[in-house]
């Protein structure tokens, strides 16, 4: 089943059970002192839960564009290195607004994957909420009652307040969850492990797919809990892991979302995907990254200094110097995937075709302007690494000759100096330093920071975007989101 057939199947699906189908919300929020980006399906529904806006339609189903780099949900450290987190990925959801509950959802879920997908249900286990007693919340029992109707129930398990209460954030609504994990090992690994319950990362092969949640509390600034007006559910299915699961494969990155880019990048640099480890990966986080940072730009917000727009550079930079360093790729090359990206997601995202040339054009002009000091860069670097006095575990991951010393840290005041001079965003000098087994002294860095900050508070310089608005292309209508509809122009900035 190729990918845009998936996506198809489940919108079709809960279509036929009488869901509105509306289009996925920007992933880039404006007016919440909460939220930077839409980190789930249901951030965008966030009103209707809390009972401030009216419900237009009572159930309602979607695929999302999320992205998670920051705040609560922030997965950018496993990206490239584990196979199934993204930094944007789609999340497949379905929603009830104060209309059915755990019957239903739990229903349609099962009906869903196991008939509809046809997944092998002795290869699914279900996980519910154990309750927690200093917040007073019960165990989901009326949640494992119904889930034993389809699945037996060793195949049920509990789970505590990390995995098992879903919270959008430090505030907002949040409720008790019931997730769907399916086993992808091979016969010869599960023989290995028998016996053993594997949810939660326990085994890479045993991945969360879908997470249905009960929405009835509102977590308030003051960290207590309040019951919602209404009881909803909200569920999120991963859809490129489901992608994965129906193709067969043992990685995201294996399916047909995105193998066409990671061919041509293999194409490109003349390595071959699934040759080595290091360069697998570099191929993996350019892949990844580059649907982030193209879907936040059309989605209204430029790379910049500051806020959302410096959470977007990093994640760049990031891609960037993995190219460089690992695939060699010394002249601007993830603008090259844009085009890829937008025939892929033609009819699903359209605002990626609109703007095209746009996205390519900041992207190129992005990765032009941190390539020029990005060699710099790591030459400094590499000299700071052989300038300080290692432990041997260290030494080893360097190849350098054994001095018995010990200090295992970057200096926080050079970190700051790479963020200063080389454009390096404080977690890219970790990143390297992880590589080799360092941490970054970010005490200090943060020192330094805060006494630059200080310096220049007259000088508004570094707390300004330096992209300017020079004038508007074309204006396009937003197709809009039911709840929030928005008009998006098309336009046209300039570097500063
Ligand atoms: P995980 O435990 O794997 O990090 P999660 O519990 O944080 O996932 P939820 O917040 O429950 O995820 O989101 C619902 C679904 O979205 C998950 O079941 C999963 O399929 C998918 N998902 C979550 N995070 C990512 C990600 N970073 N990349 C791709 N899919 C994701
Ligand atoms: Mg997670
Ligand atoms: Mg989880
Ligand atoms: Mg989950």
């Amino acid at each position: 089943m190729d990918s845009r057939s998936v996506r198809k199947a489940f919108l079709d699906f809960f279509e036929s059970k009488q869901h509105k189908i509306v289009p996925s919300a920007p992933l880039v929020v404006k007016n919440d002192p909460t939220l930077m980006f839409i980190n789930s399906g249901m951030a965008p529904f966030k009103d209707i839960f809390l009972g401030v806006s009216p419900v237009k339609f009572p159930r309602v189903a979607d695929t999302q564009k999320c992205l998670r780099v920051s705040g609560k949900h922030n997965d950018l450290e496993e990206v490239g290195i584990d196979t199934y987190h993204h930094t944007m990925f789609e999340m497949l959801g379905n929603w009830s607004f104060g209309d059915y509950f755990k019957k239903e959802a739990i229903e349609w879920a099962w009906e869903l994957l196991t008939d509809v997908y046809k997944l092998p249900k002795d290869r699914l286990y279900v996980t519910v909420f154990e309750g927690d007693a200093k917040e007073n919340l019960a165990p989901d029992n009326d949640a494992k009652e119904i889930w034993k109707k389809y699945i037996s129930e060793d195949r049920i398990l509990y789970g505590n307040k990390k995995d098992n209460f879903w919270e959008m954030g430090d505030q907002g609504p949040c409720g008790p969850c019931s997730e769907i994990h399916i086993d992808l090992r091979t016969e010869e690994e599960r023989a290995q492990q028998d016996g053993k319950e594997l949810v939660n990362n326990d085994h890479p092969q045993v991945v969360e797919i879908w997470n249905n949640v009960f929405m009835e509390f509102n977590r308030k600034a003051d960290g207590s809990l309040e019951k919602l007006p209404a009881q909803h559910v909200d569920t999120g299915m991963g859809f490129e892991r489901l992608c994965m699961a129906l193709q067969g494969k043992r990685s995201n990155y294996d399916t047909d979302v995105f193998q066409p880019m990671i061919q041509f990048i293999a194409s490109q640099c003349g390595i071959p995907y699934g040759k080595e480890e290091k360069t697998d990966i570099a191929m993996r986080v350019m892949a990844d990254h580059i649907r982030a940072i193209s879907f936040t730009i059309t989605d209204g917000q430029l790379p910049s200094n500051t806020g959302a727009g410096y959470v977007i550079r990093r994640i760049l930079r990031r891609a960037v110097r993995y190219a460089y360093t690992f695939l060699n790729l010394k002249e601007p090359f993830l603008y090259k995937l844009v085009a890829l990206l937008a025939d892929q997601f033609e009819g699903v995202f359209n605002e990626l075709k609109e703007q095209k040339s746009f996205v390519e054009k900041v992207v190129k002009e992005e990765e032009a302007s941190f390539l020029r000091t990005l060699a710099g860069g790591i030459q400094r670097f590499e000299k700071y690494v052989q300038g300080l006095e290692l432990l041997p575990e260290h030494l080893s991951l360097i190849g350098q000759k054994i001095n018995e010393g010990a200090q295992s840290r970057i200096g926080g005041e050079f970190a700051f100096e790479l963020y200063d001079t080389n454009g390096f965003p404080i977690d890219l000098t970790q990143l390297l330093a992880r590589e080799i087994g360092l941490t970054v002294d970010m005490e200090g860095f943060n020192k330094a920071l805060t006494q630059q900050k200080e310096r220049s508070r007259a000088a508004t310089a570094i707390d300004t975007g330096d992209w300017v608005l020079v004038g508007t292309d074309k204006e396009t209508e937003f197709l809009g989101y039911d709840q929030l509809e928005a008009e998006v122009q098309i336009l046209k900035y300039r570097k500063i």
